[in-house]
């Protein structure tokens, strides 16, 4: 029986291995032979001799320990050598065999080579991500006269309350109260110019993707802040409504920040034939059981009903200027967050753009990180 289970194994055309019980490698297909170079004893010792690429190994050492232990099939990703010393990406997944009596007899393992399936998608996520920072520089370009506006302001009267401090110094005696006073507000001026700056470089700035726990509503406000010179100038009055002790959140603050960004760009364009005094956008957050809902409403023509998904198509746009590059990169940032974006028709007028983000304990996909199912 055991020659023509090895026979039958041979005959897959992937790479098959058997453990005993406890895990120890009990035998491998002739593929798996070829494919690492290596003998069946060489193979016993794959958690030292190399084989499974070091930087995955004790990820994979712990999943599988864990998983032999408690009888429950495993599934991950993680890097094999070739026979040529090569390592390539492979999907490894483990299944018990039971007798009639229930005990664990062995266990079945397929490894199949995703190695050009995990490059592709690390271009398509480069790619991604290259759109959504082209998306950034153009949205801040878009924004680049109204800040500087933002900017020139307090650099302004810094340099007024400067000269004021010079008068009351120059003064018989001087009046120093006035002088802390006056020099006070210049280090606030040069507080608010710094604040801006550093928002737009976070915004312009060239980052891989990032994972951090933080607080979303203190990431609306800034981005609320960012906006106001546009908001301002278009005449739309913004409310926020941020729920109190909202939950952190997990995930890329800058690429989430972006998206609320293009959503309150396309929201003050959107209301711009609006009679002025009508021009509302409402910003609320709120917490449900699945996790956190953001919610940008404005007061605008509305979209078409048969459009509401369109929107959300690459190079869509009813814009003379526009990309129709905007609502899809949000898209994308959402999906990858493990949320939704989707928009509805706002009552009594205009749309709502609704996003929901995960609780924190949800993953965060990035498939280049061994994943894992036990
Ligand atoms: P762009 O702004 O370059 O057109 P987007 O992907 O951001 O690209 O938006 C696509 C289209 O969706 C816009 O051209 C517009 O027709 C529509 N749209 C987006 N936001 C709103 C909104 N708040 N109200 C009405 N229509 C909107």
């Amino acid at each position: 029986s055991e020659r023509s289970l090895r026979s039958a194994i041979d005959g897959i055309p992937g790479l098959v291995g058997i453990l005993a019980p406890n895990g120890d490698v009990e035998t491998v297909n002739r593929q798996i032979l070829e494919y690492c170079g290596q003998s069946l004893e060489e193979l016993r010792d794959w958690r030292t001799n190399g084989t499974v690429h070091q930087e995955d190994l004790p990820h994979l050492a712990e999943v599988f320990t864990r998983s032999i232990a408690s009888g429950i099939p495993y599934q991950l990703e993680h890097r094999l050598r070739r026979f040529d010393g090569r390592y390539r990406w492979f999907d490894n997944r483990g299944v018990p065999i039971r007798d009639a009596s229930g005990h664990i007899v062995r266990w079945y393992v397929l490894l199949t080579d995703i190695e050009d399936r995990t490059q592709a998608l690390a271009r398509v996520q480069q790619m991604q991500s290259d759109f959504a920072h082209m998306n950034r520089v153009s949205v801040m370009g878009e924004l680049a006269a109204s800040l500087s506006h933002e900017i020139t302001q307090p650099i302004a009267s810094a340099r007024n309350n400067a000269r004021a401090a010079e008068n009351f110094l120059k003064m018989q005696p001087p009046d120093l109260g006035e002088v802390r006073e006056a020099l006070a507000c210049v280090v606030g001026d040069a507080d608010r110019v710094g604040d801006i700056i550093d928002r737009i470089r976070e915004q312009v700035k060239k980052a891989p993707p990032r994972k951090e726990r933080f607080d979303l509503n203190a990431a609306i406000n800034e981005v609320v802040a960012l906006a106001r010179s546009v908001t301002n100038r278009n005449g739309v009055s913004v409310q926020t409504r941020l729920a109190e002790g909202l939950s952190s959140v997990e995930g890329d603050r800058v690429q989430l920040q972006q998206v609320l960004l293009n959503l309150i760009l396309n929201a003050a364009e959107a209301m711009s034939p609006v009679e002025e005094g009508a021009r509302e956008l409402l910003i609320s957050t709120k917490e449900d059981q699945t996790g956190v809902v953001v919610a940008v409403r404005d007061s605008g023509p509305g979209i078409d009903p048969e459009h509401l998904e369109r929107v959300f198509d690459a190079f869509y746009t009813t814009k003379p200027s526009g990309t129709g590059m905007g609502l899809s990169i949000c898209r994308s940032i959402i999906d990858a967050h493990g949320g939704r974006l989707w928009a509805e028709a706002n009552k009594p007028r205009g749309a709502v753009f609704q996003f929901t983000l995960p609780g924190t304990d949800a993953e965060f996909t990035n498939p280049l990180q061994a994943s894992e199912r036990i």
